[in-house]
């Protein structure tokens, strides 16, 4: 008997990435969720050590320290948790969990939440 694998909706993960336009990230998962992020605010939300002080927690990035034109230039897959993510600024330290992405969703349905 096959068994039929299945989603697990607790920790879904991205199916497919894409550039919906220059400023646009979307990502689609795997039990069917669209979403949107404005590339800045992903950029902003960086998780990694330079951009979050780890013991306070606290935001290293103040307003205006992003650039508008800030784009990603590369992607890739870690394990099967994150998304490594190499912006246009140079830095890619940051290790985008799939749990982060789907808080930081920017969809209509995550954002009335
Ligand atoms: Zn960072
Ligand atoms: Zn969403």
């Amino acid at each position: 008997m096959a068994e039929k694998q299945a989603v697990d909706s607790n920790h879904p993960s991205p199916k497919k990435i894409f550039q919906i336009d220059a400023r646009t990230l979307g990502i689609t998962w795997n039990d069917g969720h669209e979403s949107v992020y404005p590339v800045k605010m992903l950029r902003e939300n960086c998780p990694c050590a330079h951009c979050i002080d780890e013991w306070s927690g606290e935001r290293r990035i103040k307003p205006g320290d992003i650039s508008d034109t800030i784009q990603p230039v590369k992607l890739h897959s870690v394990g099967l948790y994150a998304i490594q993510i190499a912006w246009s600024d140079g830095h890619d330290t940051g290790l985008y969990s799939h749990e982060l992405l789907r808080r930081l969703c920017q969809c209509p349905a995550c954002r009335g939440k």
